[in-house]
C-alpha cells in the first residue's frame, strides 16, 4: 500500500539486480519531489504508475526529481520522462547519466590499471567491459542543476543536502530537521552493509578516491545530525542510527583485522586477498569483491595498521 506520511511517499520498485526492489520517494514539498527513480525497465515503470495511481497522482504531476547517486536502480526510470523534467543531483552523477566515449575509456584504463596493481589475472580483464553492463538499466540525460553540502534544494524549503560519499562519489543524502527525518539512499541499508565502489578518480583528481574510508566518515557524519529515521534505498528504515552505525564500523574494523592478521603471516596480492574473503562469490562479482577488499586495506592504511 503506497500512501502519505508526513508528506513522504515511499514507492518500492523491482529491479532485475540481485539487491531486489528499491526504493523512491515522493516528498510533498512547495514542489512535488521524487528522490530517486528506479531502474529502465516496462516492470518498474508499471509498479511506478500503478503506485502514483495510489495516490491519485500521474507521472506528469511531478515538478523535479533529485538523485540520491547516479547508480542505474536510483536513476534509469527518468528515461520514461520527457526531457525537460528537472532533476538535481550531485555534479559527479553528470558523468555516469550522460555519458561520453572518453568517459568509458578513461572508465577502462583505470580499472585496467588497478586489476594490473592488484595482481588479478589476465583472464578476468574481460570483465572489465562488462563492468558497465548494467548502465543499460540507466538513463541518458543530464543535470539541469547541482546539488551539493548545506544546499536547500528548490521547492523543498525544509530540507537540506547533506554529502555522503563513499558508496558512490555521488553520494547525497536528505535531511529534514523538524522531525529528523533523513532520506538516506545507500548510504544507509537496514541490512545490507553498502558496498563502497571503487570509481575512476573525479575530473582533474589524479588519485583514485578510498571510497571504504570515505564511508565510514560519511556514516560518522551522520551522527552529528538528530536523525530520528532513515529511509533507505533498499527494504526498511533504520530507526537506531547511532546503533546502526557503531554496529557497521565495528563489523567492518573486525574483517579488517582479519585481513591484517593473513598479512602478518605472508605477503599477499589484493587478488589473494579478495579470493581469500570471497571465496565463491570473486568470480561472479568481481568489481564488488575487489572494492570490499581494497577498501579493507585503504582501512588499515589509515589507521596505521599496514603501509
Ligand atoms: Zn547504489
Amino acid at each position: 500500500m503506497t500512501e502519505w506520511k508526513d508528506g513522504i511517499a515511499k514507492l518500492t520498485l523491482p529491479t532485475p539486480f540481485p539487491v531486489g526492489d528499491v526504493n523512491a520517494y515522493l516528498i510533498d514539498g512547495e514542489r512535488l519531489t521524487l528522490v530517486d527513480a528506479g531502474v529502465k525497465t516496462e516492470e518498474a515503470w508499471a509498479s511506478f504508475l500503478e503506485q502514483l495511481d495510489m495516490l491519485h497522482l500521474r507521472h506528469s504531476d511531478i515538478e523535479q526529481v533529485i538523485l540520491t547517486h547516479h547508480h542505474p536502480d536510483h536513476v534509469g526510470l527518468l528515461d520514461f520522462f520527457p526531457h525537460s523534467l528537472e532533476v538535481y543531483g550531485h555534479p559527479l552523477n553528470e558523468r555516469w547519466l550522460n555519458r561520453t566515449e572518453s568517459f568509458f575509456q578513461e572508465h577502462d584504463e583505470f580499472y585496467r590499471k588497478l586489476f594490473h596493481e592488484f595482481g588479478i589475472p589476465a583472464k578476468f580483464f574481460e570483465l572489465i567491459s562488462l563492468l558497465k553492463e548494467s548502465l543499460k538499466f540507466s538513463c541518458n540525460r543530464s543535470l539541469t542543476g547541482s546539488l551539493t553540502e548545506g544546499d536547500k534544494p528548490m521547492g523543498l524549503s525544509e530540507w537540506k543536502v547533506i554529502e555522503t560519499p563513499g558508496h558512490a562519489q555521488s553520494h547525497i543524502s536528505l535531511f529534514r530537521k523538524k522531525d529528523g527525518i533523513l532520506i538516506g539512499g545507500d548510504h544507509i541499508l537496514a541490512h545490507i552493509s553498502p558496498n563502497p565502489l571503487l570509481e575512476p578518480p573525479a575530473p582533474g583528481e589524479k588519485e583514485r578516491p578510498k571510497p571504504l574510508v570515505q564511508y565510514n566518515q560519511s556514516l560518522i557524519k551522520l551522527l552529528s545530525y538528530p536523525i530520528q529515521m532513515v529511509y533507505t534505498g533498499h527494504g526498511e528504515e533504520v530507526f537506531d542510527l547511532s546503533m546502526h552505525v557503531e554496529k557497521r564500523l565495528a563489523r567492518q574494523h573486525e574483517r579488517a583485522m582479519t585481513v591484517k592478521s593473513w598479512l602478518e603471516e605472508e605477503s599477499l596480492t589484493v587478488f589473494e586477498i579478495c579470493k581469500r574473503l570471497f571465496p565463491t562469490v570473486y568470480k561472479r562479482e568481481l568489481a564488488l569483491t575487489i572494492s570490499e577488499t581494497v577498501g579493507q586495506l585503504d582501512y588499515l592504511e589509515s589507521i596505521g595498521q599496514i603501509k
